[in-house]
């Protein structure tokens, strides 16, 4: 009798992850690399029978994000020498790609990704349709400006490349486990999990989620909510093409939007994807797929696809001359904003997710490396906010979800401009004030789902979307000066709120953040918490409401994240208790030099410096709604946010607005905000202050009291004593016509010496202003290079403070 003998397989590991795909392998690969041998992956079926099998391959390096470009970047420097490397075969063809601008806006989009590309490290060029011409001649280029053409991306055989990646995991001592589906989790007390599958189970210290289209799944098993839709995609592929066949050197891909396509040579043939733009379906009902499903297709469907692939057939005629012989249909996931999910899952600690990509072959190397350095090391070496799972929240429930992964995949080709508005699922959270404000001509701009003042059209005209300064720079400068001369009202609802409670919350918080927490009541500290490299992971405002009670506040982007961060920093037997109470509260943040005496007509409370000073927190009516008044804002100004009962901010709005009135109030919105605090030299947590930095680089050592214990001391100090390899830099720049986005580069002769983060025209002060890392050479007062805005190298100068009042005299009258 035969006998089918399994090799026994192991009862522990540091490292389970669900999923075989490219994701889950290039995460093995890499988790191996930085030294984590003992790691382990199940796959229930073969290798890449999920998503991975069926992609086409494509591996772009165009990409506008500067984060997002690294991590393309790094698999198409990996994929190339893989075969070399394994002995295994990838199907590598590194025959670079071409994009074509087919609106003129375009080419500010190409300059701003040219720039990325000089930081980032992969060759790109803007040629002419002449010099598209010749090196793809069978393009009509009708409507076409110009192409960003990319000469060190490709695309490679999908299976075969994850196969090579899984044989270097196994050379390196990974384990994988075939044909093995885990059928269940749960965590145990001890924190570590129990892993439940077909071959037995294994207990693990860290679990990833890597399991593509089947992620929520996995995700339910832990109590995890995964927003993410499987949607379908389609790719055609043609007979032989006797022209390609006579050809020496392979066509580079070439993306199209106004066909909403990708195609190339396969082979001898021709290769086309498309994203459709309406019509668009989902692979599953929100069941998501059988467990039972591998490798699975979809029958072909060409009505959708049908009017973009003539597009696509006009666009290059060779192609409609050859017979389709292939079509794939197939599922892709979709996240609310297109990004994958990179990092802890919300709530459980030491479970990961590896999951949610759209293009990952593409970005399943350059993934793994980094969330494998986060995982081994704490944090990685590139800002992983907009990848992080806990971008989200629980208000992104199953419909707004839908709604946003539609328009993602029907916007995969089209490049949203600044300033332009992507309206599917919203309005999402609003506020009792929203309606109003809109009514006032308020242009609201989304974040985590909120609904937030951007800016206030005061005639109705709408904004001319762009990298440029456009219509509304005017309008912009208009509420800049209100809040500089006057009084301005803001609304600003997203902020994360929490409140730490409890006999050892002032002890808990001076461990988990760097400054001192405030030690009188109604004391206010701006404070980072750090990790154990001493690099920022929030950056939080902290009022002293008793001697137990403490109001804490963070960016809106940080809800989930620091909710974790602060439940997972507390010591057993610690008594804290932490409530998150972000929706409990709106914020009319009320600043400018009247706004001392607008608010003294609403309220008893004695406003004056000498008995309500700057940093400093109360308790308060105003108009009759009892309030937490903080005396901080981000514009810096004399001013007040006051932080009101949700439910009440339309009454406390009109009254006051009813009082400035004869003050000459006005509203204002982020865009004004982000004038007045660069004028300010107030970095941001997210763009300055982020997990690749500590408060050296940033220069933000004011914050950190090396006199007491907290986490990551010992890092700041390593970091003083051996000296950083980039500091923060404000700078003001000889822009001309367009102002500092974020992530071009600096320069110095022809050496990159940096990247900018944030920057934006000071609309008081008239000068362009903005964030740069530099070498710490460069970051003197007074040195000069040039940043390179939309293509033309612009002289920036390091300030020496701030250009708005240095001393804090406006803050503390
Ligand atoms: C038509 C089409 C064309 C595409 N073209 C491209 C392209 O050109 N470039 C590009 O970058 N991307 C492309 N993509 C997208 C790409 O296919 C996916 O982004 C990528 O494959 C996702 O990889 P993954 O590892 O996350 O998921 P998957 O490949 O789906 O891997 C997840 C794995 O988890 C396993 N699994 C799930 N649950 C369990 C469990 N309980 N136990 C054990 N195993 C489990 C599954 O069997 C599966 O193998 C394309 C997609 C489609 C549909």
């Amino acid at each position: 009798m035969f006998v089918r003998k399994y090799k026994t397989m192991q009862t522990h590991a540091r490292v389970v992850i669900i999923g075989g795909g490219m994701m889950g392998v290039g995460l093995l690969y890499h988790l191996l690399l930085e030294g984590w041998t003992d790691c382990m992956l199940i796959e229930k079926a073969a290798l890449t029978s999920g998503s991975t099998w069926h992609a086409a391959g494509q591996c772009p390096s165009f990409i506008a994000n500067y984060n997002m470009a690294k991590i393309h970047h790094y698999s198409n420097t990996l994929y190339p020498k893989l075969e070399a490397m394994t002995g295994h075969p990838t199907g590598w063809h590194g025959c670079g790609g071409i994009r074509l601008a087919t609106r003129p806006e375009d080419i500010d989009y190409f300059h701003l990704v040219k720039g990325i590309a000089a930081n980032v490290g992969f060759r790109m060029e803007i040629i002419s349709p002449d010099e598209i011409r010749k090196i793809n001649p069978f393009l009509q280029l009708h409507g076409v400006y110009a192409g960003a053409w990319t000469l060190d991306d490709g695309h490679v055989d999908p299976s075969s490349c994850c196969n090579a990646m899984a044989a270097a995991a196994r050379k390196l001592g990974g384990t994988i486990s075939l044909y093995n589906r885990v059928t269940g989790v749960r965590q145990l007390p001890n924190g570590e999990f129990e892993v439940q599958s077909e071959k037995g189970n294994i207990i693990c210290e860290h679990l990833v989620n890597a399991a593509g289209c089947y992620a929520d799944k996995v995700g339910a098993w832990l109590g995890v909510h995964i927003p993410f839709v499987n949607m379908k995609h389609q790719y055609v592929v043609t007979e032989e093409i006797p022209e390609f066949a006579a050809r020496d050197v392979e066509l580079p891909v070439t993306r199209d939007p106004s066909a909403s396509a990708y195609y190339r040579q396969e082979q001898n043939s021709g290769l086309i994807g498309l994203y459709e733009r309406s019509n668009t379906r989902e692979a599953w009902p929100s069941s998501g797929p059988a467990w039972a499903s591998e490798s699975e297709l979809f029958p072909v469907e060409y009505g959708p696809i049908m009017p973009w692939l003539e597009r696509v057939m006009e666009r290059m005629p060779i192609l409609a001359d050859a017979g389709i012989i292939r079509v794939v249909n197939g599922a892709i996931s979709h996240t609310i904003d297109s990004n994958p999910l990179l990092g802890p899952a919300p709530g459980v600690r030491n479970f990961w997710l590896c999951t949610g990509s759209s293009i990952g072959i593409a970005q399943g190397a350059g993934s793994g490396k980094y969330l494998a350095q986060w995982m081994v090391h704490g944090a990685s070496e590139i800002n992983m906010l907009a990848f992080d799972p806990r971008r989200f929240g629980s208000y992104a429930d199953r419909a707004y979800t839908e709604a946003k992964a539609h328009q993602e995949y029907w916007d995969m080709y089209d490049m949203q401009l600044p300033g332009e508005e992507r309206l599917a699922g919203r309005p999402k959270r609003i506020t009792p004030l929203y309606e109003t404000l809109k009514a006032k001509g308020c242009v609201h701009g989304e974040a985590v789902g909120w609904e937030r003042p951007k800016w206030f059209s005061p005639d109705g005209r709408k904004e001319q979307p762009g990298f440029c300064r456009n219509n509304v720079f005017e309008v912009v400068a208009a509420e800049c000066r209100a809040v500089r001369e006057r009084v301005g009202v803001m609304e600003l609802p997203s902020f994360s709120k929490f409140e730490v409670t409890g006999p050892d919350a002032e002890a808990f918080l001076n461990r988990v953040t760097a400054n001192r927490t405030p030690t009188r009541i109604g004391g206010i500290a701006l404070t980072h918490a750090l990790n154990d490299n001493g690099r920022i992971q929030t950056e939080f405002t902290i009022t002293r409401l008793a001697a137990d009670r403490f109001y804490l506040l963070s960016g809106a982007y940080a809800h989930l994240r620091d909710l974790d961060l602060l439940n997972q920093s507390k010591l057993a037997g610690e008594q804290v208790t932490i409530t998150d109470i972000t929706n409990d509260y709106s914020v009319l943040i009320v600043a400018g030099p009247r706004s001392r005496e607008l608010l003294a007509q609403l309220t008893d409370q004695d406003l004056t410096n000498a008995s309500f000073r700057w940093l400093t927190g109360k308790e308060i009516s105003v108009a009759g709604v009892v309030v937490r008044a903080l005396r901080v804002n981000y514009v810096g100004e004399l001013g007040w946010e006051l932080h009101v009962p949700m439910a009440q901010v339309a009454t406390l709005y009109q009254a006051i607005w009813a009082a400035g009135e004869p003050l000459g109030i006005a509203d204002f919105g982020l865009y004004a905000m982000n004038s007045l605090r660069l004028e300010k030299g107030y970095a941001g947590w997210g763009v300055e202050l982020t997990n690749e930095i500590t408060p050296v680089e940033a220069g933000i050592e004011r914050f950190v009291k090396l006199d007491k214990e907290f986490v990551g001391k010992a890092a700041v100090l390593k970091a003083q004593r051996d000296g950083v390899a980039i500091k923060m830099a404000y700078v003001e720049v000889a822009a001309n016509d367009a102002d500092v986005y974020g992530g071009e580069p600096v320069w110095a002769d022809d050496q990159v010496i940096g990247v900018t983060t944030s920057g934006g025209y000071g609309h008081t002060v008239q000068k362009s202003l903005a964030f740069v890392y530099v070498l710490p050479e460069y970051a003197k007062p007074g040195t000069q290079f040039a940043i390179e805005i939309l293509g033309k190298r612009c002289a920036a100068q390091v300030l020496t403070g701030p250009v708005h009042d240095p001393q804090n005299q406006r803050l503390r009258v």
